[in-house]
């Protein structure tokens, strides 16, 4: 039996100023592995403690080791190559500034090593609690990086593509449940993607038709985790909106579009989805999230520094509870404080109180479960 996990949260957290300093020192060759790992090491024992203190009902590593969201994914993996992306995204920034650059695929995918192992042990070591690792999701790692005309001489279809990802992930996701991870998330900012007739616009003039995509998609994301032994464990998916320095996203509009076959197919047992602000429309996609399955709305903000009011929280969740049980919800922040390696514009101290408004407000609306 699963833990409902009432108090959840997205996974990265907020690194120092020494800990951004040291990562792009390290980039350049000016600080060494083994002092970036031992700076590493501190923050992130000292992030586990925060989130124990707190309360969380599962614990990540804060994704304190990753230069961003995707982690070693594709430095693990050879096959991809920086460049442009194969569709525009309306990336809507305050700060101005570009969206990221894309990783194509321009060869075969081939795994070099294990992308998430040194990130799951330290953190079993260092806690008795529940455990979360989080992964870029198959689905999102080929919408952005399957370019026709220069990934199709390797991957003949998206199709094929697609399972190549989904193997590699299986992979990394089965040593992880073997070695006692009790939480994996896929991290998917793509599903979105279907709510914008700006992209799917872009897909067609490629030749991509949208609602095929979306099947292969669905596909390839269950073939990640078709298989495995999850009896003990928890798989979750993110859908993403997109996040970065307090000021980046690139979707929006209702879930409705997409949620009868997303949250019917997708052999998944939560979807943590973002509900921070009206872009992500209204609580009725909710209905189709089967009841076995359980919807963690992301009510609470990363993005703004102010406290959200466990009354509007409250309320919030109770409106969620006209479309699906309220024994199938749960909470967390809409998306990490920190995707990027900068992180959004909330300090240490507004984080904690956000983690422990998600966990005061848990255990209001839930009890102790
Ligand atoms: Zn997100």
């Amino acid at each position: 039996m699963q833990p409902p996990y009432r108090a959840d949260h997205v996974g990265s957290l907020k690194r120092s100023p020494q800990l951004i300093e040291a990562h792009q020192a390290h980039d350049k060759g000016k600080v060494s592995d083994d002092a970036l790992r031992a700076l590493e090491d501190g923050e992130i024992a000292a992030c586990i403690r925060m989130q124990e203190d707190v309360g969380l009902d599962v614990l990540s590593d804060g994704e304190l080791r990753r230069g961003g969201w995707t982690g070693d994914f594709v430095h693990a993996v050879s096959g991809f190559e920086r460049g442009e992306p194969p569709v525009e995204l309306r990336w809507a920034n305050r700060h101005g500034g570009q969206p990221p650059a894309a990783q194509i695929i321009t060869q075969p995918l081939r795994q070099r090593a294990r992308f998430t192992k040194t990130e799951a042990d330290f953190l079993k070591r260092h806690t008795d609690r529940p455990c979360k690792i989080t992964l870029p999701a198959a689905s999102y790692l080929v919408a952005r990086g399957y370019k026709p005309g220069v990934t199709d001489k390797v991957y003949k279809t998206r199709a094929e593509a697609l399972a190549a990802v989904a193997a590699i992930l299986r992979a990394e996701i089965k040593s992880l449940l073997e070695e006692g991870v009790d939480y994996i998330q896929i991290d998917n900012p793509h599903y979105p993607d279907y709510l914008m007739e700006s992209v799917q616009s872009q897909w067609r003039a490629l030749g991509i038709d949208p609602k095929q995509a979306l099947a292969e998609d669905i596909a390839a994301d269950n073939a990640t985790v078709a298989g495995l032994n999850r009896a003990d464990a928890t798989v979750a998916m993110h859908f993403c909106r997109g996040n970065g320095g307090s000021a980046y996203w690139h979707s929006e509009g209702s879930y409705e579009p997409i949620a009868e076959q997303c949250f019917g197919q997708l052999d998944y047992d939560r979807f943590l989805l973002e509900y921070d602000t009206d872009r992500a429309g209204g609580f009725e996609p909710l209905r189709f999230v089967p009841k076995r399955k359980i919807a963690v709305l992301g009510l609470i903000s990363t993005k703004v520094s102010a406290l959200e009011s466990s009354d509007l929280i409250r309320r919030r969740i109770d409106e969620a509870a006209r479309f699906t049980p309220l024994n199938a919800l749960a909470l967390s922040p809409q998306c990490g404080f920190s995707s990027t390696l900068l992180g959004n514009d909330v300090s240490p101290d507004q984080q904690r109180q956000k983690l422990a408004l998600v966990v005061d407000v848990a255990r209001t609306v839930w009890g102790d479960a």
